[in-house]
C-alpha cells in the first residue's frame, strides 16, 4: 500500500463547500459524543459503545435529519457521516484499550477533515471472480481527481500514472487543502540491506539513535521555527481573540494572526514529518531487521514533564512509518518487550543498574564500560533474547 497526498487547487465556491463538508462530520461526531456520554446515565441500557453508537446513527438518519432545521445535511455524500460514526467508534475502542485518551469533541480550531468513499458497485455473481475497480474510483494522470459523491477538483500537482482507490480524506492545514488515498503499489523486486539487523533507540535528546553508532537528530530548524512562533505569540498576546459567550468579536487584525499562527504551526510539522520520512526510509533501505522498544506512549504522556519531549519526537511516528514501509522495502520490524531493561543493562556484560533520567551516558560499576545511553539502549535492543521479541503487525 503506498499513500498518495496531493494539495487541492480550490476557488472560494470549492472552499466554502470544503469547510461545510468538514463542518457536517464534525457535527455529527459531536453530537454521536454528546448522546453517548448522556446515554451511560441510563443504567437499564446494556449495551456496548458500537450497538449504542448504531442506535445513535439510526436516530440521526431517521429523526434528526427529516427535521426541516436540519435539511442542509442532505447536500453532503451520505458516506460523511458514516465515517464520523467509523471514526468514533474507533476512538472508543482505543480509549477502551487504553492507548488513548477519551474521545474529545471536535474543534474548528483544529483544523478540518473529512472521508469520502465510493460505496456503490457491481456486486459478481455467487462464484466469479470479483471485478476489478468496481468499488473503486479510477484515478487518471493528469491535474484533476474525482471525489466519490462530489464533483472533479483540481490538483496543484499532477498525478502520474493510473490508479485506483476507495477511500479519500480530504483535510486542511492552516489555509491549504489535501486529498489523500491509498493505492495498491507493485512489489518491489527484493532488496539487497548492507545491514542485518539493528536496535533502534527513540530518545528524548536525539531523534534516533542505531546501534551500529549513528544517530539522527532533529534538524535545529525546527528550534528556530519554534522561537518565532513563540515570539509571534508572545507580540500578539494582546489581541481581541473573541468570545463567544460574552459576546466579542474577533478583531480583523487578531483574524490575520490566526492564520499566520496556523501556517507557523505547520510549518513546524512539515519539518518535523520530512525528517522523520527521511529516516525511517533511509533506515529501512540501509537495514534488514529493525529492532524497536515497545512503548507505553499513552503512560509516558500522562507523565507531563516528558509529554513536549515525546511529542516533539513522534515515537509513534516513527514506528508507524518503519511498520508501514516494511512491504515497500522488504524489512522486518521487531517490537522489544516494555519490560526488558535496556537502558539500565551493561551492552557488555549484562549488568543491571539503576539509571536515572538525566544520567546521559552508560557507566557500568562492574566492566566500567563507559558508553553513550542511547547508544547502549540501542545495543541491547539488537541483542534482546528472542523471548522478549515479537514481530510487528502491519
Ligand atoms: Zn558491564
Amino acid at each position: 500500500m503506498f499513500a498518495i497526498k496531493r494539495e487541492l487547487k480550490l476557488n472560494n465556491k470549492e472552499r466554502s463547500l470544503m469547510r461545510g463538508i468538514a463542518g457536517f462530520k464534525r457535527f455529527v461526531y459531536n453530537y454521536a459524543l454528546s448522546i453517548i456520554t448522556a446515554s451511560w446515565d441510563f443504567e437499564d441500557i446494556q449495551a456496548g459503545d458500537n450497538k449504542r453508537l448504531d442506535a445513535i446513527k439510526k436516530v440521526l438518519t431517521q429523526v434528526t435529519m427529516k427535521k426541516p432545521e436540519y435539511a442542509w445535511m442532505k447536500k453532503y455524500p451520505s458516506t460523511v457521516y458514516q465515517s464520523a460514526f467509523r471514526d468514533l467508534k474507533k476512538a472508543f475502542s482505543r480509549w477502551r484499550e487504553g492507548v488513548a485518551e477519551f474521545p474529545a469533541k471536535k474543534s474548528k480550531k483544529k483544523g478540518d477533515s473529512f472521508t469520502v468513499y465510493k460505496t456503490s458497485g457491481i456486486y459478481p455473481e455467487k462464484g466469479q471472480p470479483a471485478l476489478p475497480f468496481t468499488n473503486r474510483v479510477v484515478i487518471h494522470p493528469g491535474k484533476t481527481i474525482q471525489l466519490p459523491g462530489l464533483k472533479i477538483f483540481r490538483l496543484k500537482e499532477r498525478i502520474d500514472f493510473i490508479c485506483s482507490s476507495q477511500t479519500f480524506t480530504v483535510s486542511r492545514t492552516a489555509d491549504r487543502w489535501f486529498v489523500s488515498f491509498a493505492i495498491n503499489a507493485q512489489h518491489n523486486p527484493p532488496i539487497y540491506h548492507p545491514c542485518e539487523q539493528v536496535g533502534l533507540d527513540l530518545g528524548v535528546k536525539c531523534l534516533a539513535t542505531v546501534s551500529d553508532g549513528t544517530c539522527y537528530a532533529m534538524p535545529h530548524t525546527t528550534k528556530e521555527a519554534k522561537t518565532k512562533l513563540r515570539k509571534l505569540q508572545w507580540r500578539n498576546r494582546n489581541k481581541v481573540l473573541g468570545n463567544k459567550k460574552l459576546g466579542i468579536v474577533v478583531s480583523k487584525n487578531a483574524k490575520k494572526y490566526y492564520i499566520k499562527l496556523a501556517r507557523d504551526y505547520a510549518l513546524i510539522c512539515n519539518i518535523r514529518r520530512d525528517t522523520i520520512q527521511k529516516m525511517t526510509t533511509d533506515l529501512s533501505r540501509r537495514v534488514y531487521c529493525i529492532r524497536i522498544e515497545d512503548l507505553n506512549v499513552a503512560g509516558m504522556i500522562a507523565n507531563h514533564k516528558l509529554a513536549s519531549a515525546i511529542s516533539d519526537n513522534c515515537f509513534y511516528e516513527v514506528r508507524r512509518q518503519l511498520i508501514d514501509k516494511q512491504e515497500h522495502y522488504g524489512t522486518k520490524v521487531e517490537i522489544v518487550d516494555r519490560w526488558f531493561p535496556s537502558s539500565k543493562m551493561c551492552s557488555k556484560c549484562g549488568h543491571i543498574q539503576a539509571m536515572k533520567l538525566s544520567d546521559r551516558v552508560f557507566f557500568c560499576q562492574k566492566c566500567n564500560q563507559t558508553l553513550d545511553r542511547d547508544e547502549n539502549a540501542a545495543i541491547n535492543l539488537k541483542n534482546a533474547p528472542s523471548k522478549k521479541v515479537r514481530s510487528a503487525r502491519s
